[in-house]
């Protein structure tokens, strides 16, 4: 391992050999001149063998006859091994600091002290500063492990649970049968709230085997009200894997291991899910309910969400933390809320993280529906704010999965692209790396994320490196991108390949630059119009003159055919078929459209500008180059930082 040891050796013993004069004199001698010529042989040897090998040096270095060259080439790739050995040191130390590992005394590498190997917190597992990592290296891979088997075929999803319509075009849910009225609570001026036990008094159990699932069904068939949550991995899996389903009733927790029951799941708790009959009490579901039935052919009827809720309720801030501490006086630790869910065994903290996603929620259902209740006396508005709640659940339900599909035309959704300002032969390379990493994605059962992050094609097509030491530099400064690096040669060939294939991509790259121009005046007129409603605001208060309103779209349009929304976030288009409409265009992001790297779900900025503000006001040639059938949602970012979320 001491590299500097050995040299230093080496240098000393070639200072004993003689030189010059010296050298000829000893020379003359037979056992000195064998030795020599024999050294000379090795290293000539040696020194070919080196020249050439073409897949290091290029084609056409062998080593030189020539004295001087050879001197000149011997420095050369001197430098270039150094060069190599310092990247890859640079490199393992990355990966140390990411595992919180160091070098021990002893040329070891270890975890440092304090760490319990998992990268998650202290020896007590109680650290007051967790650190907690999304990403856990060394763990294997659950699709391996558990030998689960996906279907990444660039296919859509088949909802085999459901049946379909007459003309078989389309999956019917259980829900479209029944009516979002039967779901209301009809006797809530009678509904006493039932404050749970600490959890420290609650029988909690870790489904691990099936006769622990059959024991979870057989007690929810015998309740009428449960809530659940589920813990996921989008990171380190094409489609995102359920990891685990928290499910609390009024009397326990349970948390079902997902990764190795996946299989039974579905067979044992579809029927309790699917009953109309009991209620699901579960926590901003839109993804929940995605996975459910992605992962095992669950759909979700009579659910009460309580986000939906939160929402009705004009509650200060929409999220679960808030709601626990609002409701239940408990502050929440959201530090595990991206651990790496995968982890197993399941340490103690994540147990209780997972199971206070559930603990608290059937109490937090029974305060919000009287609070809904209160509300609809005192309010003289037609709508029942607790209907409202349902039939936001219920369409948060009726959305179906989605598997993300690969087209000619994807490569022009990927997040940053219309900003980039890319030429034809740029844009070509965009869509190279992009069909590659979809493809790999798909085989490897890995998130495109994880394969090449969206700023790292961005990057790779702004600078376009032809060479693999190129490659390599531009990439030098990111975390680890495993895929990237086995395949460098062929980065670089997708690169030359696509570089050469320009022609094709100039119309979409002069498009894509006419669309930029017009969102960035649409931007800057609505600021114009925002700051004119400022002062318009004030001269009424003054009593000069009449408000102006320039909501003229409904939220609903923002998925019709050819319409604009504008999101918050970079800009981008999204070819998302509609998706249920649970509210401006949330919908839209179903259960796969999650963001870069970390594979956490897109960040919702502050900026928010809705779709009914300018939804009127553009008018953009945008499904010129998707397709007629798109419909586009175009997200324009205020806040150009907004999409960072590392
Ligand atoms: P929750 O509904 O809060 O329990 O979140 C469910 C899953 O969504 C988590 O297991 C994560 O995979 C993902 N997730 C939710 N919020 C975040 C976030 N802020 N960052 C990363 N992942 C998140
Ligand atoms: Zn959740
Ligand atoms: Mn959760």
């Amino acid at each position: 391992m001491d590299f500097n040891h050995y040299l230093s050796e080496l240098s000393t013993s070639i200072q004993s050999i003689p030189s010059s004069d010296d050298f000829r004199f000893n020379y003359n001698i037979p056992e000195f001149r064998r030795l020599i010529d024999e050294l000379t042989r090795k290293s000539q040897s040696m020194l070919n063998k080196i020249g050439s090998s073409d897949h290091i040096w290029g084609p056409g270095s062998s080593f030189p006859a020539d004295i001087d060259d050879a001197y000149e080439w011997i420095v050369n790739a001197n430098d270039d091994v150094l060069e190599l050995v310092n990247e890859v040191v640079d490199e393992f130390h990355k990966v140390l600091k990411e595992q919180d590992m160091e070098e021990g005394e002893d040329g070891f590498f270890k975890i440092k002290k304090g760490k319990n190997g998992i990268g998650y917190f202290g020896d007590d597992g109680n650290e007051t500063k967790p650190k907690v990592s999304f990403h856990v290296h060394t763990l294997r891979k659950p699709q391996y492990h558990y030998n689960l088997a996906v279907d990444n075929s660039n296919q859509p999803f088949e909802h085999v649970w459901l049946e379909k319509s007459e003309d078989g075009e389309r999956f019917i849910h259980p829900l479209e049968k029944l009516s979002v009225l039967d779901f209301v609570d009809k006797d809530i001026e009678n509904l006493v709230p039932l404050k749970p036990p600490p959890m420290e008094c609650t029988p909690f159990k870790l489904v691990e085997e099936v006769n622990g699932l059959k024991e979870l069904a057989a007690k929810l068939s015998s309740v009428n009200e449960f809530a659940v949550d589920l813990e996921h991995n989008q990171y380190r899996s094409f489609q995102g894997l359920t990891c685990l389903m928290q499910i609390s009733t009024r009397t326990e927790d349970f948390i079902v291991d997902t990764l190795k029951l996946r299989d039974h799941v579905g067979t044992h708790l579809r029927e309790v899910f699917k009953d109309p009959t009991k209620k699901k009490v579960l926590h901003g579901a839109d993804r929940d309910i995605v996975w459910l039935q992605r992962d095992f052919g669950i759909y979700v009827c009579n659910m009460f969400d309580t986000g939906q809720a939160s929402r009705v309720l004009k509650m200060e801030r929409y999220s679960l933390q808030h709601l626990l501490q609002h409701f239940c006086g408990v502050t929440a630790n959201k530090e595990y809320q991206n651990a790496d869910w995968r982890a197993r065994p399941l340490p103690d903290v994540m147990i209780k993280y997972g199971r206070e996603d559930t603990h608290y929620l059937l109490y937090i259902y029974d305060l919000m529906r009287i609070k809904l209740f209160e509300l609809s006396k005192e309010s003289e508005s037609p709508d029942d704010p607790l209907l409202d709640v349902y039939k936001r659940s219920y369409n948060v339900c009726m959305q179906l999965y989605e598997k993300e599909l690969l087209t000619d035309n994807s490569y022009l959704n990927l997040k940053g692209l219309r900003r980039a300002g890319f030429n034809g032969q740029q844009l070509a390379v965009v869509s190279g790396l992009y069909e590659w990493r979809d493809v790999l994605a798909r085989a490897e059962d890995e998130s495109t994320g994880y394969i090449l992050p969206n700023k790292v094609i961005l990057e790779i097509a702004k600078h376009m490196p032809v060479t693999a030491s190129n490659l390599r530099r531009l990439i030098a400064e990111r975390s680890r991108l495993p895929y990237v690096e086995r395949n460098h040669d062929i980065v670089v060939n997708i690169v030359r390949h696509s570089m050469q294939n320009a022609e094709a991509f100039e119309e979409a790259a002069l498009r894509l630059k006419e669309e930029q121009a017009a969102f960035e005046e649409a931007a800057l007129r609505l600021k114009e119009e925002q700051a004119a409603s400022v002062s318009n605001v004030a001269s009424v208060k003054d009593g000069t003159e009449a408000p102006q309103s320039h909501s003229s779209n409904s939220k609903d349009e923002c998925a019709a055919n050819g319409s604009i929304g504008i999101e918050n976030g970079t800009i981008a288009s999204t070819l998302k078929e509609n998706g249920a409409n649970t509210g401006a265009c949330e919908a839209t992001r179903l259960g796969n459209s999650v963001s870069e790297e970390n594979g956490f779900p897109d960040k919702k900025g502050k900026k928010d500008i809705k779709v009914e503000q300018i939804g009127s006001s553009v008018n953009l040639p945008c499904h010129s180059i998707l397709g007629n059938n798109a419909k586009c949602t175009i997200t324009v970012d205020l806040d150009s930082d907004s999409d960072d979320m590392m």
